[in-house]
């Protein structure tokens, strides 16, 4: 029992009330504006009660708690707050996996002789939170990644739940199914249907069966249902880049010519970014010139995406600004990423589009290989 998940409670909207006192024992919503189409990031406990939720539409969260007060996202604000608290986490082991700005696993194995037990260790991660930066967080403690992040939410606010392993499967079986990593609603609806609600009834049935209806999905629920997770906690790779460049056979003017190559990298770079999960929130573009002098020359986005369209008009941006052609290498690189699940504040009608259609392609991809589609303007290139 050594693994430590620790979430932050109602991480933006509990930042905005420790700065603002006004807005303490407040329903607070952080997020966009309802007349800008703005969404819920965060919402604190008192506008919970209420029914309101990230994600939500804000005007849908007005209806539902009339006194709702819209505080503004501030996430510069919000980074420097979550790096204070990782900087916390990294003082006990170096063994710390972010999921989010304010959640992380801890392994915690190797820390005993130094800090204590992990539920010392947990209790005084939780209390340094508290004293130092003003914030609560709940703490579970178990035996790997499952079950500690069911127990961080069992209770909230201010939870500390601690599922020894002797423990695991009592604490999981009144479970409903849908508390179990990687059952969606899909997959719940389908259990409901053969009458199982709970992990306890999901743990009955034989593998088998499991496998037949869900494939290798299978296996893993088969797993989870027993309380058994064998994923290590991986500590974040530092990525703070990702580009794509091509150089010439020979020197190429022609501008035309030029975008179409940002076109296919800016997709290469793209397909990256959403693998890893990752978003990027700077892209630059590169050139080197036939007498190989190199210009990079960067543009910052008003939000971090993952989608092929934005960094390649943006990069197209750059190329006009700044390029004089001919070029010997060009390249794309995607700078400032970040590895959180961005809850985009206004919705920009284009862009929801675009990640849907994007994330169907991927669909495709995944399934029939990389070539199976290219967007329209390549297609035109290559059979003109
Ligand atoms: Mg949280």
């Amino acid at each position: 029992m050594h693994i430590i998940h620790i979430d932050m409670d109602a991480f933006f909207a509990s930042v905005e009330q420790r700065d603002n006192p006004e807005l303490r024992g407040k329903p607070v919503a952080v997020g966009g504006k309802p007349e800008h189409r703005g969404v819920v990031a965060a919402a604190s406990y008192e506008a919970r009660k209420f029914g309101v939720r990230s994600a939500m539409p804000m005007a849908t969260a007005i209806k539902l708690c009339p006194g709702l007060i819209v505080a503004p996202a501030n996430h510069k604000k919000y980074r420097e707050v979550s790096s204070s608290v990782m900087d916390i986490f990294h003082y006990y082991t170096p063994l710390v996996e972010p999921l989010s700005l304010d959640e992380a696993f801890l392994d915690v194995a190797g820390s005993e002789r130094l800090f204590g037990s992990p539920v010392e260790i947990g209790a005084e991660i939780q209390r340094r939170i508290k004293n130092e930066l003003q914030l609560s967080a709940s703490v579970g403690i178990g035996p790997n990644k499952f079950i500690a992040k069911l127990a961080s939410g069992y209770k909230k606010p201010g939870g500390f739940t601690v599922i020894p392993q002797e423990k695991v499967l009592d604490f999981l079986s009144p479970l409903p199914v849908e508390k179990m990593w990687g059952i969606g609603d899909k997959t719940a609806e389908s259990l409901k249907r053969m009458g199982i609600k709970t992990i306890g009834q999901l743990r009955a049935l034989p593998l088998k069966l499991l496998e037949e209806k869900f494939g290798k999905h299978g296996k893993l629920m088969c797993d989870f249902a027993r309380g058994e997770d064998p994923r290590p906690v991986e500590p974040q790779r530092e990525v703070k880049s990702m580009g794509k460049e091509v150089t010439f056979a020979g020197d190429v003017a022609n501008l035309e010519e030029l975008r179409q190559t940002l076109r296919e990298l800016a997709e290469k770079v793209a397909r990256r970014l959403r693998r890893e999960n990752l978003k990027s929130g700077s892209v630059t573009l590169k050139i080197k010139y036939p007498d190989l002098r190199l210009i990079t020359r960067t543009e910052n986005l008003p939000e971090p995406t993952n989608l092929a369209g934005v960094i390649y008009r943006t990069a197209s941006r750059l190329l006009d600004k700044h390029c004089k052609p001919p070029v010997r290498l060009i390249g794309i690189t995607c700078g400032k990423l970040t590895g959180e699940r961005y809850i985009a504040l206004f919705r920009d009608e284009k862009l929801v589009n675009e990640e849907k259609i994007t994330l169907a392609l991927d669909k495709l991809r995944d399934r029939y290989g990389e070539d199976v589609v290219k967007v329209a303007s390549l297609l035109k290139k290559r059979y003109k």
